[in-house]
């Protein structure tokens, strides 16, 4: 027998920590941009696990090579070396152009290995005095869970009874280079930012922010840390969300769709000064680096890149993006876009955004609402334009409704 969704919806409550609050769907299965319920519904998915499953869901070649790997060997620990590791780092490096890869598992730990290397770096390459290295970041930012990250948040839910935290960092207002300019001092060693905020409800930074923050951290000689592990990977239809601005950063993070949702892998990119300050015993993961991992992630890339993912994410998000700007509903305050992270930003009057969510659910789509009014739409990047179409047909019918 299986079990049925009160059953289940009920044993979580009972012995899990409720940390999240999630939409009343309990999954079983998923393939390309579709997944399946307990009972047989069938959904699109336009969350794709915050963009980690940008390949779409189970994808074959990702699973063979998972399979392979797994039948031959798991897990080393970087005490030996793998058969592994060294081919994900010369096909990362040569997809990205960087010179040198940190392997580690969740985006976040990306984020705390990045921190601690460009401050390293801050005092060992650039001479700023023992324990003054600051690093500068934007209002409204997400950049992970973890207590070093959550210090520099924003967000009174994700701070609040948490610390104390860590010092050392400055906040600013995001898409802003003039507070950027003016919170630098010699002291400051690099600005860590996100191309697009994701979770802060898709924000795009005014065109041309980007070069101007290019210019001011090589001009103040510090590093630029871009997070793309949500922009990155095709998601906004480039490889790396810095390419739509012809930048490129010191410091690239990726995470989420590294592994096209089979397993946690995440990466450090950098030039050869950051990374290279760190030496044997100073950073370290068990899990980072295995063999697993990297067949899992080369995989992945090889299938975004040969199955012209991102090309499509570009295409589909443009459709998608236009098809959203001609839905007529009065609940709409704002549309923005970019490739396929999309998202409908609603009147306050409207009603909150979770209910348009649910009423989403209901005519076979699972979209997630992020900050109370923004419904993001984020499908998997092999999407087809009949299936672009096909969502935004039941959009229109869900937002031109009064749910408030
Ligand atoms: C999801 C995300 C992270 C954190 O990744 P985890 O794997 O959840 O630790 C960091 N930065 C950005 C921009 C993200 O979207």
């Amino acid at each position: 027998m299986s079990s049925s969704v009160i059953d289940l919806v009920a044993t979580e409550a009972r012995f899990g920590a409720h940390n999240y609050e999630p939409i009343g769907v309990v999954l079983s299965r998923g393939e390309g941009v579709w997944v399946w319920d307990i009972e047989g519904n069938r959904y699109l998915d336009c969350l794709s696990a915050y963009s980690a499953v940008n390949q779409g869901h189970c994808h074959p070649k990702i699973l063979a090579a998972m399979v392979e790997q797994a039948r031959r060997l798991t897990l080393t620990s970087r005490a030996f070396r793998n058969d592994q590791l060294a081919l994900f780092y010369e096909e990362i490096a040569a997809l990205t152009g960087s010179h040198k890869v940190l392997p580690m598992n969740s985006g976040a730990e990306a984020v705390e290995s990045a921190i601690k290397s460009v401050r390293k770096w801050g005092y060992e390459v650039k001479g700023v005095p023992d324990g003054q290295a600051e690093i500068i970041v934007c209002a409204n930012n997400f950049h992970g869970r973890t207590l070093g990250i959550v210090g520099f948040s924003t967000d009174p839910e994700t701070r609040t009874h948490f610390g104390p935290f860590a010092p050392g960092f400055k906040i600013i207002p995001f898409g802003d280079a003039a507070a950027l300019e003016d919170a630098i001092t010699p002291n400051t060693v690099a600005f860590l930012v996100e191309p697009i905020q994701g979770e802060a409800g898709v924000i795009i930074p005014p065109a041309g922010y980007f070069t101007e923050v290019r210019e001011l951290c090589t001009a103040n000689n510090l590093m630029l840390v871009l997070d793309e592990i949500q922009t990155g990977l095709g998601r906004t239809g480039r490889l790396l969300a810095e390419q739509h601005e012809g930048i490129e950063a010191d410091v690239t993070l990726l995470g989420k769709a590294l592994s096209g949702g089979f397993y946690p892998v995440s990466a450090v990119l950098s030039n050869n000064e950051v990374l290279g300050t760190l030496r044997p015993g100073q950073h370290g993961s068990t899990f980072g680096g295995n063999p697993l991992a990297c067949a899992v992630a080369r995989a992945a890339i090889r299938v975004l890149v040969e199955e012209g993912m991102i090309e499509n994410a570009a295409r589909q998000g443009a459709r998608f993006l236009e098809g959203l700007k001609d839905i007529r509903a009065n609940t709409i305050r704002e549309v923005r876009g970019r490739g396929l992270m999309l998202a409908v930003e609603l009147h306050p009057e409207a009603g909150r955004a979770r209910r348009y969510c649910e009423a989403l659910q209901g005519k076979g789509i699972l979209a997630k609402d992020t900050h109370q009014q923004t419904i993001r739409i984020a499908p998997p990047l092999v999407i087809t334009s009949d299936q672009v179409d096909w969502a935004l047909e039941r959009l229109a019918t869900t937002l031109t409704q009064d749910l408030s």
